[in-house]
């Protein structure tokens, strides 16, 4: 009997995650290699010139350019698709790519999208700034209070956008609550799902249209390259993005997807080792400093929501401390194993201070609004052993007399 390939779609749907991150999508070569081919190639040649003309008109299958089409990109696309139980994916250049992507693909001048406030700092910029610079009106609000969701609702209101947890405050969107009220109006949400990844959180399973993905954090994973990805049904994504996309052109790299391919073979064992990982640091942390979250602990104040649509808590911990900016800096500085770093999802522990990084650019009222104080740390937890990281703690905390 011939070996089910990561192409037969009718074959491959029916395997779980965590095969379809090693296998899905996969397509060999004549050569028939294991590992996935890398197809570093700007464009395709063709046979005769009523081919090209045949490929361009839609009549024939095959590539055409690599702005539009590349092998090793669509493995990546059809793995990431099969991982999301979805129809159909496209990558990007970076996860900001596919954040624009998603939302000016689908929205024009005249329209109204509505977003949570706790999100990552590009992403405010876009609801915040760009998009009212072309005429699409926005408004902000507690991503965790569904009936402002509701109560925000115009005749206008084309999009609903929101990540869960947040970046860097990990509040928690009810998915499913959000969805419904979306649906009864007929507007489409958009999902950022960087910090759960597939792994720990499908959002389609709870009546999200379109997921994207910020691939540079746990899809990579190793802190190596920038990717994105997003994710929806095949009308959405072949006729509403795809026409963006092909003429716009944030296309992702083959060389980066390639590196992502290799990245998702671990995404499962991964994610849910540093999601174990942080909630014992976090655990070990919120003894020690007045406050610290992660969706795992009990603690956390939306901890029955996060885990009603979350396998596990993710590898992300927030913590608090009463002396400010100064005092965050010093414990940063203070750390000798864990790295000042605002990158995140690394196989490495990193920590950053959003106020004075990630979110710099957002006002101080718009980071107080978000609940981004000066005494407030984002920490990536890594593969190290935990027992490591927690010592690193233990000591720097001393040095900040904590
Ligand atoms: C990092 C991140 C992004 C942006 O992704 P890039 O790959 O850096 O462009 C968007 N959303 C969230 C939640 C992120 O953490």
């Amino acid at each position: 009997m011939k070996r089910k390939t990561g192409q037969d779609r009718d074959v491959t749907t029916k395997w779980r995650p965590a095969t379809q991150a090693v296998r899905g999508g996969t397509a060999r070569s004549e050569w028939g290699e294991t590992s996935e081919a890398l197809f570093l190639t700007s464009g395709y040649a063709y046979d005769c010139a009523g081919d090209a003309a045949a490929r361009f008109a839609g009549e024939q299958q095959g590539m055409t350019y690599s702005r539009l089409q590349n092998p090793t990109v669509e493995m990546l696309e059809k793995r990431i698709a099969l991982l999301e139980g979805a129809e159909a994916a496209r990558c990007m250049a970076t996860g900001m790519a596919a954040m624009t992507a998603a939302l000016l693909c689908q929205l024009s001048a005249g329209d109204h999208l509505i977003g949570a406030k706790a999100a990552f700092g590009s992403c405010r910029w876009l609801t915040d700034t760009l998009l009212p610079r072309f005429g699409i009106q926005t408004t902000i609000v507690d991503g965790r209070d569904t009936h402002a969701w509701e109560a925000a609702v115009r005749p206008n209101t084309k999009v609903f956008f929101f990540e869960t947890p947040a970046n860097p405050t990990l509040d928690i969107c009810d998915i499913a609550a959000i969805c419904d009220i979306a649906k009864k109006h007929g507007i489409t949400t958009v999902v950022d799902n960087a910090f759960a990844s597939p792994v720990l959180q499908r959002p389609m399973e709870f009546g999200a249209d379109i997921v994207a993905y910020s691939a540079t954090k746990m899809m990579d994973g190793q802190g190596r390259v920038l990717a994105g990805a997003v994710v929806g049904n095949e009308e959405f994504i072949e006729t509403t993005l795809l026409a963006f996309t092909r003429n716009t052109g944030p296309t992702l790299s083959p060389f980066n997807a390639w590196v992502v391919l290799k990245g998702l073979e671990t995404l499962d064992l991964r994610v849910r080792r540093q999601s174990e990982n942080a909630l014992k640091v976090a655990g070990f942390l919120e003894k020690r400093v007045p406050k610290a979250l992660n969706p795992g602990l009990a603690s956390h104040p939306q901890h029955d929501l996060a885990m009603r649509q979350m396998a596990a808590g993710g590898n992300i911990v927030a913590i608090f401390l009463d002396g400010g900016r100064k005092q965050a800096h010093g414990l940063l500085d203070a750390m000798e194993l864990v790295d000042i770093s605002n990158n995140l999802g690394d196989s490495r522990s990193l920590m950053t201070h959003p106020a004075s990084t990630t979110h710099a650019s957002l006002s101080d009222e718009v980071k107080a609004d978000m609940g981004i104080t000066e005494g407030m740390l984002r920490l990536s937890v890594g593969l190290e052993d935990p027992d490591d990281v927690i010592e690193d703690f233990d000591h720097a905390l001393k040095v900040v007399g904590l």
